[in-house]
């Protein structure tokens, strides 16, 4: 039934859908790398990878890429019909909750399918001494009671927070620059992962590291603070992950690109049934 009336006159139409499905990535992390080198493989999507733009020389994603925000749930919207996106890839960092969300509205007003690539969270073992706080308010509360040498590893975002702990003395990590306010006592380490656990357990101990204050990003680029930290027995205090919005989450490139072979197919079949 449905070759025939493909053989009359539809076939080219469903064949340009499948060949012309526009994906968007929203990227920002390593994940995103490996997503649009693989998906961009595929001969049944073009994949475009969004960046906010906070880096200054950020590591590219293969294929077409756009840079800087959309202007909020609305600019998205228009975005996403602008440019007939078929989908949209929440691959963002666990983090960046904002984005996330306003993906989440913005594809529930447009009926576009949204699927959630989410690294899963590290996980605390017998041998960690993890000081787990919300957010990093809370962090930042804790660590104002503490002296001592403290390596701040949780990026650029978020440092002004630790500006007031007067009595700690901080090693702060990030790609670039944190804006000011920073706490009294600093060194700022501009590096970019991933990092070896070598290297980082020399980092804590040439530093006199006694507390080191991260996100829960997990994945393996940044891991290797977390061991080195239970290997000198440091204590971490670590900073949940926020919510970012209803979709379940996919762990791996392998899991987003079977979804998406689902995504994909159902939008074919629609467009065979509207015909
Ligand atoms: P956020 O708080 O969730 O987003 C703030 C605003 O930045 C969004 O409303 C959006 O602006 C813009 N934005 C964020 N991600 C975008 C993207 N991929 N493409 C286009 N616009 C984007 O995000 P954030 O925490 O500032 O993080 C910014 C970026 O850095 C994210 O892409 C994230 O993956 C990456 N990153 C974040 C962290 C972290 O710890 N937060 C760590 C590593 C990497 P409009 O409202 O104008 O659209």
């Amino acid at each position: 039934m449905i070759n025939t009336r493909l053989r009359n006159g539809h076939l080219c139409f469903v064949e340009a859908e499948r060949a012309t499905a526009r994906v968007l990535i929203l990227g920002g992390t390593a994940d995103t790398l490996e997503l649009a080198q693989r998906l961009g493989k595929r001969s049944d999507v073009v994949m475009i990878s969004s960046l906010a733009g906070r880096v200054s020389q950020p590591r590219l994603p293969a294929g077409e890429v756009r840079v800087g925000g959309f202007g909020g749930v609305a600019g998205l919207i228009a975005y996403l019909e602008t440019e007939a996106i078929a989908a949209v890839v929440d691959a963002t960092h666990p983090y960046a909750a904002q984005i996330s969300r306003n993906a989440e509205l913005a594809c529930e007003a447009l009926g576009l399918p949204m699927l959630a690539l989410a690294r899963p969270a590290w996980t605390k073992t017998a041998d960690d001494l993890w000081h787990e706080v919300a957010d990093v308010g809370a962090a930042a509360a804790f660590v104002h009671a503490c002296s001592g040498k403290v390596l701040l590893s949780i990026g650029r975002q978020g440092v002004a927070a630790f500006a007031d702990c007067s009595q700690a003395a901080f090693v702060i990590r990030s790609i670039e620059s944190p804006a000011p306010p920073l706490p009294a006592q600093h060194t700022l380490l501009l590096d970019r992962g991933p990092f070896a656990i070598d290297d980082e357990l020399r980092l804590l101990e040439q530093h006199g590291i006694e507390l080191v204050v991260s996100k829960n990003s997990g994945g393996e680029a940044t891991y290797a603070k977390i061991a080195a930290a239970r290997q000198l027995r440091l204590p971490v205090v670590m900073i949940d992950r926020p919510r970012k919005h209803t979709a379940a989450a996919l762990h791996s490139v392998d899991e987003v690109s079977a979804a998406l072979d689902r995504v994909l197919a159902e939008r074919l079949r629609r467009a065979v049934v509207t015909q």
